[in-house]
Protein backbone atom coordinates (compact mmCIF):
# COMPACT_ATOMS: atom_id res chain seq x y z
CA UNK A 1 0.00 0.00 0.00
CA UNK A 2 1.31 3.16 -0.59
CA UNK A 3 0.44 7.16 -0.94
CA UNK A 4 -3.12 8.13 0.20
CA UNK A 5 -4.30 5.33 2.82
CA UNK A 6 -6.33 6.14 5.74
CA UNK A 7 -5.22 5.79 9.13
CA UNK A 8 -8.24 4.96 11.10
CA UNK A 9 -7.83 4.79 14.97
CA UNK A 10 -10.24 3.20 17.87
CA UNK A 11 -10.55 3.99 21.12
CA UNK A 12 -13.84 3.95 22.15
CA UNK A 13 -13.56 1.03 25.24
CA UNK A 14 -11.35 -1.43 26.12
CA UNK A 15 -9.73 -1.76 22.61
CA UNK A 16 -6.54 0.40 21.24
CA UNK A 17 -6.42 0.28 17.36
CA UNK A 18 -5.13 1.25 14.61
CA UNK A 19 -6.57 0.46 11.35
CA UNK A 20 -6.04 0.85 7.17
CA UNK A 21 -7.81 1.74 4.27
CA UNK A 22 -6.04 1.75 1.14
CA UNK A 23 -7.21 4.56 -1.87
CA UNK A 24 -9.59 2.30 -3.26
CA UNK A 25 -11.55 2.18 0.65
CA UNK A 26 -10.05 -1.42 1.05
CA UNK A 27 -9.61 -2.54 4.72
CA UNK A 28 -6.35 -3.98 5.77
CA UNK A 29 -5.81 -6.09 9.05
CA UNK A 30 -5.93 -3.49 11.88
CA UNK A 31 -3.08 -3.59 15.05
CA UNK A 32 -4.47 -3.75 18.44
CA UNK A 33 -4.24 -3.61 22.14
CA UNK A 34 -6.95 -5.11 24.02
CA UNK A 35 -7.14 -3.96 27.94
CA UNK A 36 -7.60 -7.61 29.95
CA UNK A 37 -8.20 -6.70 33.70
CA UNK A 38 -7.38 -9.20 36.16
CA UNK A 39 -10.23 -8.30 38.05
CA UNK A 40 -13.80 -6.52 38.00
CA UNK A 41 -14.66 -4.46 34.63
CA UNK A 42 -13.44 -1.98 32.50
CA UNK A 43 -12.49 1.55 34.24
CA UNK A 44 -12.68 4.24 32.03
CA UNK A 45 -9.57 6.04 33.60
CA UNK A 46 -7.58 2.49 33.38
CA UNK A 47 -8.68 1.78 30.00
CA UNK A 48 -7.55 5.41 28.73
CA UNK A 49 -3.99 4.95 30.47
CA UNK A 50 -3.50 1.78 28.48
CA UNK A 51 -4.34 3.38 25.26
CA UNK A 52 -2.45 6.24 25.91
CA UNK A 53 0.75 3.54 26.84
CA UNK A 54 -0.15 1.39 23.86
CA UNK A 55 -0.49 3.95 21.14
CA UNK A 56 3.33 4.71 20.24
CA UNK A 57 4.04 0.89 20.30
CA UNK A 58 0.78 -0.07 18.49
CA UNK A 59 1.65 2.86 15.81
CA UNK A 60 5.47 1.47 14.93
CA UNK A 61 3.48 -2.22 14.44
CA UNK A 62 1.36 -1.14 12.14
CA UNK A 63 3.56 0.65 10.15
CA UNK A 64 6.04 -1.96 9.91
CA UNK A 65 3.01 -4.38 9.04
CA UNK A 66 2.42 -2.32 6.66
CA UNK A 67 5.96 -1.48 5.34
CA UNK A 68 4.96 2.63 5.50
CA UNK A 69 6.14 5.21 6.14
CA UNK A 70 4.36 8.12 8.09
CA UNK A 71 4.74 9.78 4.96
CA UNK A 72 2.36 7.65 3.07
CA UNK A 73 -0.96 8.08 5.51
CA UNK A 74 -3.16 10.66 3.52
CA UNK A 75 -5.52 11.05 6.25
CA UNK A 76 -6.69 10.56 9.98
CA UNK A 77 -9.95 8.76 10.80
CA UNK A 78 -10.98 8.27 14.60
CA UNK A 79 -13.79 7.51 16.88
CA UNK A 80 -15.54 10.92 17.95
CA UNK A 81 -18.22 8.55 19.78
CA UNK A 82 -19.98 7.13 21.29
CA UNK A 83 -17.71 5.67 23.62
CA UNK A 84 -16.19 5.84 26.99
CA UNK A 85 -14.79 9.75 27.42
CA UNK A 86 -11.42 9.69 29.05
CA UNK A 87 -10.55 6.64 26.15
CA UNK A 88 -12.56 8.64 23.60
CA UNK A 89 -9.94 11.72 24.44
CA UNK A 90 -6.88 9.25 23.99
CA UNK A 91 -7.09 9.07 20.30
CA UNK A 92 -9.00 11.82 19.39
CA UNK A 93 -5.49 13.36 20.70
CA UNK A 94 -3.09 10.91 19.47
CA UNK A 95 -5.49 11.76 16.27
CA UNK A 96 -5.48 15.49 15.97
CA UNK A 97 -0.93 15.11 16.45
CA UNK A 98 -0.56 12.67 13.51
CA UNK A 99 -2.62 14.66 11.68
CA UNK A 100 -1.09 18.08 12.66
CA UNK A 101 2.20 16.63 12.64
CA UNK A 102 2.29 15.28 9.10
CA UNK A 103 -0.34 17.92 7.77
CA UNK A 104 -2.74 15.89 6.15
CA UNK A 105 -6.72 15.79 7.04
CA UNK A 106 -8.84 14.69 10.42
CA UNK A 107 -11.90 12.99 9.90
CA UNK A 108 -13.77 12.48 13.47
CA UNK A 109 -16.21 9.08 12.84
CA UNK A 110 -19.50 7.74 14.49
CA UNK A 111 -18.07 4.28 16.12
CA UNK A 112 -21.63 2.72 15.42
CA UNK A 113 -22.09 3.72 11.98
CA UNK A 114 -18.48 2.64 11.02
CA UNK A 115 -19.85 -0.80 12.29
CA UNK A 116 -22.44 -1.00 9.83
CA UNK A 117 -20.11 0.49 6.78
CA UNK A 118 -17.74 -1.89 7.52
CA UNK A 119 -20.26 -4.52 7.63
CA UNK A 120 -21.81 -3.20 3.99
CA UNK A 121 -18.55 -3.36 2.74
CA UNK A 122 -17.11 -6.87 3.71
CA UNK A 123 -20.68 -8.93 3.09
CA UNK A 124 -21.64 -6.89 -0.07
CA UNK A 125 -24.92 -6.20 1.74
CA UNK A 126 -26.49 -3.15 0.15
CA UNK A 127 -29.28 -1.90 2.50
CA UNK A 128 -29.40 -4.08 5.39
CA UNK A 129 -31.26 -4.02 9.03
CA UNK A 130 -28.21 -3.91 11.21
CA UNK A 131 -28.48 -5.72 14.37
CA UNK A 132 -25.88 -4.50 15.90
CA UNK A 133 -24.20 -6.55 19.34
CA UNK A 134 -21.58 -5.47 21.08
CA UNK A 135 -20.12 -4.83 24.96
CA UNK A 136 -21.54 -1.30 25.37
CA UNK A 137 -24.29 -1.57 22.42
CA UNK A 138 -27.43 -3.17 21.64
CA UNK A 139 -29.04 -1.66 18.46
CA UNK A 140 -31.26 -2.48 15.34
CA UNK A 141 -30.65 -0.10 12.64
CA UNK A 142 -32.11 0.78 9.48
CA UNK A 143 -31.23 3.28 6.53
CA UNK A 144 -34.43 5.79 6.28
CA UNK A 145 -33.24 8.30 3.81
CA UNK A 146 -30.05 10.23 4.87
CA UNK A 147 -29.95 9.07 8.34
CA UNK A 148 -29.48 5.42 10.24
CA UNK A 149 -31.87 5.72 12.18
CA UNK A 150 -32.27 3.03 15.76
CA UNK A 151 -35.62 1.29 15.06
CA UNK A 152 -34.90 -0.77 18.82
CA UNK A 153 -32.01 -1.02 21.08
CA UNK A 154 -31.33 -1.72 25.14
CA UNK A 155 -33.01 -0.03 27.55
CA UNK A 156 -30.61 -1.38 30.26
CA UNK A 157 -27.03 -2.78 29.98
CA UNK A 158 -25.49 -3.87 26.14
CA UNK A 159 -25.88 -8.28 25.76
CA UNK A 160 -22.09 -8.00 26.14
CA UNK A 161 -21.87 -6.51 28.77
CA UNK A 162 -24.34 -8.84 30.37
CA UNK A 163 -22.24 -11.85 28.92
CA UNK A 164 -19.35 -10.65 30.44
CA UNK A 165 -20.61 -9.91 33.74
CA UNK A 166 -22.43 -13.54 34.30
CA UNK A 167 -18.49 -14.89 33.11
CA UNK A 168 -17.33 -13.24 36.09
CA UNK A 169 -19.23 -13.49 38.55
CA UNK A 170 -18.83 -17.40 37.64
CA UNK A 171 -14.79 -17.55 37.56
CA UNK A 172 -14.43 -16.59 33.57
CA UNK A 173 -12.69 -13.29 33.17
CA UNK A 174 -13.33 -10.51 30.32
CA UNK A 175 -14.50 -11.33 27.93
CA UNK A 176 -16.62 -13.61 28.97
CA UNK A 177 -18.91 -14.25 25.49
CA UNK A 178 -17.02 -16.63 24.38
CA UNK A 179 -16.43 -18.53 27.62
CA UNK A 180 -19.83 -18.68 27.84
CA UNK A 181 -20.54 -19.92 23.85
CA UNK A 182 -17.84 -22.69 24.46
CA UNK A 183 -19.59 -23.61 28.05
CA UNK A 184 -23.20 -23.50 25.90
CA UNK A 185 -22.01 -26.04 23.05
CA UNK A 186 -19.73 -28.55 25.76
CA UNK A 187 -23.12 -28.54 27.11
CA UNK A 188 -25.38 -29.19 24.58
CA UNK A 189 -22.98 -31.84 23.19
CA UNK A 190 -23.33 -33.76 26.62
CA UNK A 191 -27.29 -33.00 26.77
CA UNK A 192 -27.87 -33.36 22.83
CA UNK A 193 -32.12 -33.26 24.30
CA UNK A 194 -31.58 -30.42 25.98
CA UNK A 195 -34.82 -28.35 27.28
CA UNK A 196 -35.52 -24.83 28.80
CA UNK A 197 -37.65 -26.63 31.42
CA UNK A 198 -36.15 -25.85 34.62
CA UNK A 199 -34.00 -22.82 32.91
CA UNK A 200 -36.42 -20.31 31.62
CA UNK A 201 -34.88 -16.97 32.27
CA UNK A 202 -37.23 -13.30 31.30
CA UNK A 203 -37.38 -12.90 27.89
CA UNK A 204 -37.55 -9.13 27.78
CA UNK A 205 -38.82 -7.72 24.65
CA UNK A 206 -40.48 -3.74 24.70
CA UNK A 207 -41.79 -3.19 21.84
CA UNK A 208 -38.71 -2.54 19.60
CA UNK A 209 -36.52 -2.82 22.94
CA UNK A 210 -34.54 -4.90 24.82
CA UNK A 211 -33.40 -5.22 28.49
CA UNK A 212 -30.77 -7.22 29.41
CA UNK A 213 -30.14 -6.54 33.35
CA UNK A 214 -33.27 -8.77 34.64
CA UNK A 215 -31.96 -11.59 32.49
CA UNK A 216 -28.37 -11.14 33.98
CA UNK A 217 -30.09 -11.53 37.85
CA UNK A 218 -32.75 -14.47 36.82
CA UNK A 219 -29.30 -16.16 35.27
CA UNK A 220 -27.22 -15.81 38.45
CA UNK A 221 -30.14 -17.24 40.24
CA UNK A 222 -30.47 -20.48 38.51
CA UNK A 223 -26.51 -21.04 39.37
CA UNK A 224 -27.33 -19.79 42.79
CA UNK A 225 -30.19 -22.42 43.03
CA UNK A 226 -27.44 -25.22 41.90
CA UNK A 227 -28.18 -25.40 37.87
CA UNK A 228 -25.23 -26.66 36.03
CA UNK A 229 -23.00 -23.73 35.04
CA UNK A 230 -22.92 -25.08 31.25
CA UNK A 231 -27.16 -25.37 31.09
CA UNK A 232 -27.84 -21.73 32.47
CA UNK A 233 -24.72 -20.61 30.01
CA UNK A 234 -26.65 -22.33 27.15
CA UNK A 235 -30.65 -21.34 28.57
CA UNK A 236 -29.06 -17.54 28.97
CA UNK A 237 -27.85 -17.48 25.13
CA UNK A 238 -30.91 -19.21 23.85
CA UNK A 239 -33.00 -15.94 25.76
CA UNK A 240 -30.44 -12.90 24.78
CA UNK A 241 -30.09 -14.03 21.07
CA UNK A 242 -33.78 -15.29 20.83
CA UNK A 243 -34.82 -11.88 21.57
CA UNK A 244 -32.47 -9.85 20.09
CA UNK A 245 -33.48 -11.84 16.68
CA UNK A 246 -36.78 -11.21 17.38
CA UNK A 247 -36.62 -7.43 17.40
CA UNK A 248 -34.41 -7.62 14.54
CA UNK A 249 -37.11 -9.73 12.38
CA UNK A 250 -39.58 -7.31 13.18
CA UNK A 251 -37.23 -4.60 11.93
CA UNK A 252 -37.23 -6.38 8.67
CA UNK A 253 -40.87 -6.87 8.59
CA UNK A 254 -41.95 -2.86 9.23
CA UNK A 255 -39.21 -1.68 7.42
CA UNK A 256 -39.95 -4.66 3.98
CA UNK A 257 -35.78 -4.41 3.99
CA UNK A 258 -33.98 -8.17 2.70
CA UNK A 259 -30.96 -8.51 4.24
CA UNK A 260 -29.77 -8.79 7.90
CA UNK A 261 -26.51 -8.04 9.04
CA UNK A 262 -24.98 -8.70 12.61
CA UNK A 263 -22.20 -6.85 13.77
CA UNK A 264 -20.33 -5.79 16.99
CA UNK A 265 -18.15 -8.47 19.26
CA UNK A 266 -21.21 -10.33 20.23
CA UNK A 267 -21.95 -11.10 16.62
CA UNK A 268 -18.72 -13.45 16.77
CA UNK A 269 -21.74 -16.13 18.25
CA UNK A 270 -22.06 -19.23 16.32
CA UNK A 271 -25.27 -19.34 17.96
CA UNK A 272 -26.61 -15.72 17.40
CA UNK A 273 -25.29 -16.07 13.50
CA UNK A 274 -27.27 -19.67 12.96
CA UNK A 275 -30.51 -18.08 14.75
CA UNK A 276 -30.22 -15.25 12.49
CA UNK A 277 -29.68 -17.61 8.96
CA UNK A 278 -32.78 -19.91 10.56
CA UNK A 279 -35.00 -16.74 10.77
CA UNK A 280 -33.40 -14.63 7.53
CA UNK A 281 -34.13 -18.37 5.43
CA UNK A 282 -37.96 -18.55 7.05
CA UNK A 283 -38.67 -14.86 5.35
CA UNK A 284 -36.63 -14.96 2.16
CA UNK A 285 -34.08 -12.85 3.43
CA UNK A 286 -30.10 -13.35 3.59
CA UNK A 287 -27.84 -13.21 6.63
CA UNK A 288 -24.87 -11.66 6.74
CA UNK A 289 -21.82 -11.46 9.37
CA UNK A 290 -18.24 -10.19 8.84
CA UNK A 291 -14.95 -12.03 9.99
CA UNK A 292 -14.43 -12.17 13.47
CA UNK A 293 -11.89 -9.36 13.06
CA UNK A 294 -14.48 -6.60 11.59
CA UNK A 295 -16.78 -7.87 14.26
CA UNK A 296 -14.60 -6.86 17.33
CA UNK A 297 -13.98 -3.16 17.39
CA UNK A 298 -11.38 -2.28 15.11
CA UNK A 299 -9.19 0.59 13.40
CA UNK A 300 -9.90 -0.52 9.61
CA UNK A 301 -14.21 0.29 10.67
CA UNK A 302 -13.02 4.02 11.86
CA UNK A 303 -10.52 3.98 8.48
CA UNK A 304 -13.33 2.86 5.85
CA UNK A 305 -16.14 5.67 7.71
CA UNK A 306 -13.29 7.97 7.68
CA UNK A 307 -12.44 7.48 3.68
CA UNK A 308 -16.12 7.77 3.28
CA UNK A 309 -16.49 10.65 4.98
CA UNK A 310 -13.75 12.15 2.88
CA UNK A 311 -14.42 11.25 -0.40
CA UNK A 312 -18.57 12.50 0.00
CA UNK A 313 -18.16 15.52 2.81
CA UNK A 314 -14.82 16.43 3.58
CA UNK A 315 -12.71 16.63 6.51
CA UNK A 316 -13.20 17.62 10.13
CA UNK A 317 -12.21 21.10 11.34
CA UNK A 318 -10.25 21.26 14.75
CA UNK A 319 -12.86 23.07 16.22
CA UNK A 320 -15.20 20.51 15.64
CA UNK A 321 -13.38 17.43 16.34
CA UNK A 322 -13.81 17.68 20.26
CA UNK A 323 -15.26 13.94 21.08
CA UNK A 324 -18.97 13.07 21.93
CA UNK A 325 -19.43 10.43 24.45
CA UNK A 326 -23.32 10.38 24.05
CA UNK A 327 -23.26 10.56 20.49
CA UNK A 328 -26.12 8.92 18.81
CA UNK A 329 -26.02 6.52 15.47
CA UNK A 330 -29.16 8.84 13.86
CA UNK A 331 -26.81 12.09 14.42
CA UNK A 332 -24.89 11.20 11.29
CA UNK A 333 -25.62 12.62 8.31
CA UNK A 334 -25.27 9.84 5.61
CA UNK A 335 -23.71 11.70 2.41
CA UNK A 336 -23.44 8.56 0.01
CA UNK A 337 -25.09 5.82 -1.57
P1 LIG B 1 -16.99 -5.03 21.05
O1 LIG B 1 -17.51 -4.19 22.20
O2 LIG B 1 -17.77 -4.88 19.79
O3 LIG B 1 -15.50 -4.95 20.83
O4 LIG B 1 -17.21 -6.56 21.49
C1 LIG B 1 -16.77 -7.05 22.72
C2 LIG B 1 -17.87 -7.89 23.31
O5 LIG B 1 -18.12 -9.03 22.45
C3 LIG B 1 -17.54 -8.45 24.68
O6 LIG B 1 -18.65 -8.23 25.52
C4 LIG B 1 -17.35 -9.95 24.42
O7 LIG B 1 -17.69 -10.76 25.51
C5 LIG B 1 -18.29 -10.17 23.25
N1 LIG B 1 -17.96 -11.37 22.46
C6 LIG B 1 -16.83 -11.60 21.76
N2 LIG B 1 -16.88 -12.84 21.20
C7 LIG B 1 -18.06 -13.39 21.57
C8 LIG B 1 -18.71 -14.64 21.33
N3 LIG B 1 -18.12 -15.60 20.62
N4 LIG B 1 -19.93 -14.84 21.86
C9 LIG B 1 -20.54 -13.88 22.58
N5 LIG B 1 -19.98 -12.68 22.86
C10 LIG B 1 -18.76 -12.43 22.36
MG1 LIG C 1 -18.19 -1.53 18.91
Amino acid sequence: MGKEVVLGIESTAHTFSFGIVDSSGAPGPSCSAFLRPKEGGIHPREAADHHAENSPIILNDWLENNELEPGDIGAIAYSQGPGLAPCLRVGASVARALSTRLDIPLVGVNHCVAHIEIGRERCGCDDPVLLYVSGGNTQVIARLGNRYRVLGETLDIGIGNMLDKFARDNGMPFPGGPKIEAKAKEWLQENPDASLEGLELPYAVHGMDLTFSGLLTAAKGLVDRGAPLGAVCWSLQEHAFAACIEVAERALAHTGKKEILLGGGVACNQRLCEMSSIMASERGCSSHVPEKMYCVDNGSMIARLGWMQLNHAGPTSLENSAVDQLLRTDQTDICWP
